[in-house]
């Protein structure tokens, strides 16, 4: 297949556009332009084929915390592979960088939470966790306590159960199924978004009151597990009202229900702390579930840690089986990656550079409100967003095909800046070695974009403000 004049000629980008289905893939524009091909990065910079240089500001997907390029996390990861490569971590089996991760986790962790199943990402972990669920309220004697509870425009991973619970704008498709028997979705958290008429502090309770009639109506005995990601990340950056996580979890504790916090995003620093639940939300989980900034993006892998309390209660009576686990659960060249990198932002004070810098980046970021296209910037740590909206007063929001949020995306890695487009949002989460110098950068850098998409859209007849 020959490349229109304008693209990339490269074997990488042909072999991309000819074989490869991406996730989230939209075909049209895909078979169209094909994908940006990187080659290379150091630090929260990346080169493509033809050696252009970007600023990273999406931290690959929310997960290269301590940067690119690490020699020494590079000499960690061939060490491990040569000395043992895989082992099997199947019932009674382990290898030494699986346990040490493990009781790194029970270390840094919150409360009991002492207990660790690895797998392969946050989908799965995710996933586990909903099954533990039922498998935890099964050896207490209630099997019908299963259901679990999700908030609207939540995402949880992307296997068929996690996409059953997560449930974000634009993702239900009618092409695929979910799993809605035993599911409840409660309204998203988000401030900005709330109701006219209402204070935040009325939202909040508006919020608790909404989860308690579903547990009145649908019944204790049956809702086993609530999950949430104590900032909704891919869902928008949504900082929940001051206290609802911490009443809600309330709630469930009157109710044996299981908190979940999914930290996939949230922990290892992205918004200052090892985990944002307690630390951040004064929350203490029963389960908590990451992956992502576990190994900084360096290798794959994902954990859910969970209670003693849990433990106990399975492993009560010694007989029971906990059958589910996969291949690469425990893997050492993973776990050794990802003991590496706590190490590395252990020693470089970069939980507190997240917090540092992010109080700046938010500061410097707000002032895009000023701006006519740009409603709301939002964030806590390093994760952040701007949403454009046609109406400052409605919010109102551009009509879906203006396409605005892809089209200021695209203008800023045409200047050197990759920012994250979902929706009506420009979303950004970089590494937390990130520097003020940096964050002026971006900040700058979007700002030129917002202003010439707005002045493209003003072209085109489209009215803002
Ligand atoms: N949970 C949250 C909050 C996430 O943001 C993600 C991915 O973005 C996942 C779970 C799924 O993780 P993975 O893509 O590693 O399966």
């Amino acid at each position: 297949m020959n490349a229109p004049a304008s693209l990339p000629n490269t074997s990488a980008f042909e072999m991309d556009r000819a074989h490869v289905l991406h996730p989230w893939a939209n075909f049209g524009p895909f078979e169209k332009a094909g994908s940006l091909v990187i080659a290379r990065g150091q630090g929260a910079k990346l080169w493509d084929e033809q050696g252009r240089e970007y600023f990273d500001a999406v931290g690959g997907m929310w997960c290269t915390n301590i940067g690119l390029g690490r020699r020494e996390m590079a000499d960690a990861i061939a060490e491990q592979a040569e000395r043992l490569a895989f082992a099997n971590h199947f019932v009674d089996m382990t290898n030494d960088p699986a346990a040490r991760l493990a009781a790194k986790l029970a270390e840094l962790a919150p409360g009991d939470l002492n207990r660790v199943h690895f797998t392969t990402g946050g989908s799965t972990a995710v996933d586990t966790a909903v099954r533990v669920v039922s498998y935890y309220h099964h050896a207490r004697g209630n099997p019908d306590k299963t259901d679990i509870v999700a908030r609207e425009n939540s995402y949880h991973g992307s296997t068929y159960l996690t996409q059953s619970v997560g449930k974000r704008n634009g993702d239900r498709i009618e092409e695929f199924r979910y799993k809605t028997e035993g599911i409840h979705h409660l309204s998203c958290p988000n401030p900005y978004r709330r109701p006219d008429h209402m204070t935040e502090a009325q939202f909040c309770d508006d919020l608790i009151a909404e989860f308690e009639a579903l547990i009145a109506r649908v019944g204790a005995d049956k809702i086993g597990g609530f999950i949430a990601e104590p900032i909704q990340a891919s869902g928008g950056i949504i900082v929940p009202p001051q206290g609802y996580l911490r009443r809600m979890w309330e709630v469930c504790k009157r109710h044996d229900i299981l908190f979940i916090a999914d930290e996939v995003v949230t922990a290892f620093g992205r918004v200052g702390h090892w985990f944002a639940a307690e630390d951040a939300f004064g929350v203490q989980p029963d389960m908590i579930t990451c992956a992502k900034g576990l190994t900084s993006g360096y290798l794959p892998l994902g954990a859910l840690i969970l209670s003693d309390r849990i433990w106990a209660a399975m492993a009560d009576g010694g007989h029971r089986w906990f059958t589910t686990g996969l291949t690469y659960s425990g893997h050492p060249v993973s776990c050794a990656c990802a003991l590496k990198n706590i190490e590395i932002l252990e020693r470089e004070g970069l939980l507190g550079n997240a917090d540092r810098v992010g109080a700046y980046f938010n500061t410097r970021l707000k002032a895009l409100e000023n701006l006519p296209l740009v409603g709301n910037v939002r964030g806590q740590g390093l994760m952040l967003c701007v949403e454009n909206v046609a109406n400052k007063t409605t919010k109102a929001l551009l009509p879906d095909e203006v396409n605005e949020s892809k089209r200021i995306s695209d203008m800023a890695e045409s200047l050197g800046l990759l920012v994250r487009p979902i929706g009506h949002l420009n979303v950004m989460s970089p590494p937390l070695i990130i520097t003020e110098a940096e964050v002026d950068f971006v900040v700058d850098t979007l700002e030129a974009a917002i202003r010439r998409v707005t002045d493209d859209l003003v072209r085109e007849g489209h009215r803002m403000g």
